[in-house]
């Protein structure tokens, strides 16, 4: 399949038809899990605890032994699967399946050349976002950095379908955002008991892609100063209306890993031990210790 430019409206259509064809072709391992509410600081968190440990370990050992018998890292999106390939989306960005993934048609927002996951974003990666993002309902995603959980150091933005959870809030972190006080565009939720920077914008579906792009990227940069520490890895979360950004401390609490979704509400777990942990401590607390 060539990495052509997706035809606008088709985005959903063309995820579920690879999905369809990347589970026969057994190129997607999805990760079963189990979930539960725990609700903290006035958000009901969604947790979901793996069903099959096995896989998940299965996922990284795969790599780590790919890298050793070729004696150099393995990039997993250069070149990528082709059962995994979803649509390219501008000359700079393509659409992959997630290979692991714990939620239905979970996608990847790639850089079609190498770019490190830490460098700043650029319009190009918001406008790549964009025209995912105003397809169909989703939340889009970005984990800057080892310390902010990114497994991969190749430039990838993550999109997963809303809602994310049965019931509730279709980000179970909304509470926290409609909480928010701003100044202009940019503001902070009293619910959020760590360093944060909320933006706010209205993006009309008819305004072309770079310039959606532009504007999602001031926002993201008047976000970076306003929350500071610009030093450090952070997560990031755009919905179509509303950005927020999470600078990041640490990677872990205790052996609970925390990427951005887990600042959407949704955390994962690996055990029953990595949940009681999780009971006792409380999720907005276990957040709060792995930021400023
Ligand atoms: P992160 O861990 O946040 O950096 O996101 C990287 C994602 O890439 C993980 O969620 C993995 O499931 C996924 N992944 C790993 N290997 C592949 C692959 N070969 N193709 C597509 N996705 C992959």
């Amino acid at each position: 399949m060539t990495a052509g430019i997706l035809e606008p409206g088709t985005l959903r259509t063309l995820i579920a038809a690879r999905t369809a064809h990347a589970l026969r072709r057994g190129a997607l391992l999805s990760l079963p899990t189990e979930s539960e509410f725990l609700e903290q600081g006035g958000v009901r968190f969604l947790v979901r605890i793996l069903a099959n440990l096995a896989r998940k370990e299965q996922a990284g050992e795969r790599q780590a032994g790919q890298a050793a018998a070729s004696g150099k890292p393995v990039n997993p999106f250069l070149p990528y699967d082709e059962d995994l390939f979803v649509t390219g989306l501008t000359d700079t960005h393509l659409c992959l399946l997630n290979k692991y993934n714990v939620v239905d048609h979970h996608v990847l927002i790639v850089t079609r050349a190498f770019e490190d996951q830490q460098s700043p974003l650029e319009r190009q990666d918001f406008e790549a976002l964009w025209i995912c993002l105003r397809e169909f309902d989703s939340l889009g995603f970005y984990n800057a950095g080892p310390v902010a959980g990114a497994s991969q150091p190749h430039k990838h933005l993550q999109l997963i379908p809303l809602p994310m959870a049965g019931e509730g809030p279709a980000i179970p972190m909304e509470p926290a955002l409609t909480a928010a006080r701003f100044q202009d565009s940019t503001g902070t939720s009293p619910l959020l008991p760590f360093l944060h920077a909320i933006g706010r914008f209205e993006l009309d579906p008819a305004v072309s892609p770079p310039q959606a792009g532009e504007t999602l990227r001031r926002h993201y940069q008047a976000l970076r100063q306003a929350a500071g520490r610009q030093d450090a890895a952070y997560n990031l979360l755009v919905t179509r209306r509303w950005m927020l950004l999470v600078p990041r401390s640490r990677e872990r609490f205790d052996a609970i890993s925390v990427n951005a979704l887990a600042f959407a509400g949704a955390l994962l777990v690996r055990d029953e031990p990595q949940m009681s942990l999780l009971k006792e401590h409380g999720p907005m607390a276990v957040l709060k210790s792995v930021c400023f």
